[in-house]
């Protein structure tokens, strides 16, 4: 109940506006933000992006924004990612792009999501760069998958997120082992109906360790995207992690530990880098994932 309130109130336009015209607020919230968000430029992210990098990091890059339902704001954040796509390919950084189908159209109409998208794709082939589509609340898997699967057939730069907590995606990783996109596996980040979801247990770490090895299986590409070290420490002895397709992916600023250690161990390792001026909606989704996360907040607020 705690996380939909969050979710609500920071998409609640009038609260955001308040929040980020506030000369006293907007620093304030921006501090906690910094932990988890570039910064609001894409030049912050590409500078985070090459630090990472140099440190043997790979790197997925997100836009914040999503549910956005005006038809010239989709085009503005298609736009955005068609420029962050040429400016990765012109500083040669092999980054993924991540982003929500509601940012760039789908709230809008499923023909202007398909149409940014396929444009957003052809740009990264020329580039040789992947672009990687969130999953987002169960009312929407339907229209995502409907959209991915007309792309991902032309298009085998384009990627597709899957959440182990929905029990409906198991039925979906067995269809979308059939087209080439890498699959990134998640637990799964939205408070869902209980009849539609498994909570967080034991019986989902099983079920998340069962996609994984079907993945592993088929020899497709996956992204083990997770952040529970107990979970990670059954995919090390497992050995997944060292299939040549098999990579490792976390949230910039979470358990930042984990990460580094599996790059240390030689395995592929990658950071999801975010940027832009909706940070405070990232935010407050890193708070309502992981509650504790509001007291990291507000000492980071607190701390000169
Ligand atoms: P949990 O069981 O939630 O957490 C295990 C432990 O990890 C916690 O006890 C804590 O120690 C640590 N932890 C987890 N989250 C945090 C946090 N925010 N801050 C600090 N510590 C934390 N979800 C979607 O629904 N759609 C997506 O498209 C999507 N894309 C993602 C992409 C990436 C690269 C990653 C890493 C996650 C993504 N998620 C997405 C979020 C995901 O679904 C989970 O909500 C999130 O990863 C937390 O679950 P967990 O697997 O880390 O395990």
């Amino acid at each position: 109940r705690f996380s939909n309130a969050l979710k609500s109130v920071a998409r609640n336009g009038e609260i955001k506006n308040y929040i980020q015209n506030s000369q006293e607020l907007y620093p304030l919230f921006m501090r906690a933000a910094k932990r988890f968000v570039s910064g609001e430029t894409r030049l912050d992210a590409i500078n985070k992006a090459k630090e990472l990098i140099a440190k043997d990091y790979l790197i997925s890059l997100e836009y914040i924004g999503e549910n956005t339902t005006n038809a010239d704001e989709c085009h503005a954040a298609k736009e955005e990612f068609i420029s962050l796509i040429h400016q990765l390919g012109a500083n040669g950084i092999k980054s993924t792009i991540s982003f929500d189908l509601s940012h760039i159209g789908m709230s809008v109409d499923r023909e202007l999501a398909l149409k940014n998208l396929k444009e957003m794709a052809q740009a990264a082939e020329l580039y040789h760069l992947n672009l990687m589509i969130s999953m987002e609340e169960s009312e929407k898997t339907d229209r995502i998958l409907d959209i991915y699967k007309e792309v991902a057939s032309t298009y085998k730069n384009v990627g597709i997120t899957l959440q182990v907590h929905l029990k409906r995606s198991l039925d979906d990783l067995n269809e979308l082992l059939k087209y080439p996109g890498k699959i990134r596996i998640v637990k799964g980040a939205y408070q869902e109906p209980a009849d539609l979801k498994i909570g967080r247990s034991e019986e989902l770490n099983n079920r998340y360790l069962e996609f994984i090895r079907m993945g592993v299986e088929a020899e497709h590409p996956i992204s083990i995207a997770t952040h529970d070290e107990k979970l990670l420490e059954k995919v090390f002895e497992q050995g997944y992690l060292k299939h040549s397709n098999v990579e490792l992916e976390m949230l910039d600023g979470v358990r930042s530990d984990l990460i580094k250690n599996a790059k240390n161990e030689g395995y592929k390792a990658r950071v999801y880098v975010t940027y832009g001026t909706e940070w405070y909606l990232y935010l407050a989704h890193r708070i309502a994932e992981y509650p504790p996360n509001i007291y990291t907040a507000v000492s980071d607020i607190i701390a000169f």
